[in-house]
């Protein structure tokens, strides 16, 4: 069984696209997606031996080796141009989703839909998707066993539309989640407040520099727009 948190990735796939799964492990997601008959025909990409490795035995145990084409490179590298019209990447950190999509740019002519599940920092996927023309169409919020995963999905074009007139909170907190406020949501940010005053603590008490100064103006700034946003909410 796929956990929730794939499956809510799973969820965004169109119909009959063909898509890549970036970063794939077990090649979990699309076994799942081609046994449902939710796609034709996939590629499961892998960059590390091991995960490789376990890919190609996943899906030669479910036999699927003609539907799933199970590749070892970097990033987007294992895609040929024309190949896919979705991509996945799940389960890794943003900054390095939004370094694979930068890397392989030149490899998005024909692909129609990102699905991306950063585990943390999902703005540097928004800022990536934002300058890169990619816009978003749907955002979720999920929790699986006390973690807490964003799902985001972009398609070409329209990149500014989704933020209105609030491109920096969009950009930390995601303009769709920010304008849906589930408990999920309320939940992380009153964590990550936390945090953050944690950390504006300690830089009270270390020695004064400028880059603890910039720091700490950083830190408060989120911290008053987590105060703004969770406060919207009553
Ligand atoms: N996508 C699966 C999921 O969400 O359950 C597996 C997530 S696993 C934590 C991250 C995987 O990404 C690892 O197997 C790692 O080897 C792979 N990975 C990391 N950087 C990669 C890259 N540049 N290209 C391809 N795979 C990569």
């Amino acid at each position: 069984k796929l956990s929730y948190r794939l499956e809510t990735v799973a969820k965004y796939i169109p119909q009959d696209y063909r898509i890549a799964d970036i970063g794939s492990d077990h090649a979990y997601l699309p076994c799942y997606v081609v046994q449902k008959g939710i796609v034709p025909w996939a590629i499961a990409g892998e960059v590390v031996e091991g995960p490789y490795q376990s890919a190609k035995r996943q899906v030669e145990e479910e036999e699927l080796i003609e539907k799933i084409s199970v590749r070892k490179g970097d990033g987007l590298e294992v895609i040929e141009e024309g190949e896919v019209e979705c991509i996945t990447i799940a389960g890794m950190g943003g900054s390095l989703i939004a370094s694979i999509l930068e890397k392989g740019k030149e490899k998005l002519t024909h692909v129609k839909r990102l699905i991306l599940q950063p585990n943390i920092s999902a703005i540097s996927i928004r800022t990536w998707l934002l300058e890169n023309g990619w816009g978003l169409i749907a955002e979720e919020i999920i929790e699986e066993d006390g973690k807490i995963y964003e799902v985001l999905v972009a398609e070409k074009g329209n990149e500014k539309k989704s933020y209105q007139n609030n491109l920096e909170k969009g950009l930390l907190f995601g303009p769709y989640l920010l304008s849906e406020q589930n408990p999920i949501f309320h939940k992380k940010w009153i964590s990550e407040k936390k945090n953050w005053l944690t950390i504006l603590a300690k830089l009270e008490q270390a020695s004064d520099s400028v880059e603890n100064r910039e720091k700490k103006a950083e830190l408060m700034k989120k911290i008053k727009m987590a105060e703004e946003v969770l406060s919207d909410e009553e």
